[in-house]
């Protein structure tokens, strides 16, 4: 996976070049994303903690809000 995608996605979007080494789940799978090829891209890991944690803190405002 890492091999297919070797950049960070979300840093090449900023004009970054780094590399990527974890594997993320695009849509989360605690929020029912799958565990296809299409639900996953590479990301390094500042990009990925960021993303977890944006999505941490989504999570709990959804619980919150209803
Ligand atoms: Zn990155």
């Amino acid at each position: 996976m890492l091999a297919e995608e070797p950049l960070c996605r979300a840093c090449l979007e900023l004009g970054r070049t780094t590399a990527s080494t974890r594997v993320d789940h695009i849509k989360p799978l605690s929020e029912g994303g799958t565990d296809d090829r299409s639900n996953k891209q590479g990301l390094c890991i500042p990009c990925h903690d960021a993303k977890s944690a944006a999505e941490r803190t989504a999570a709990r405002r959804d619980r919150q809000d209803r």
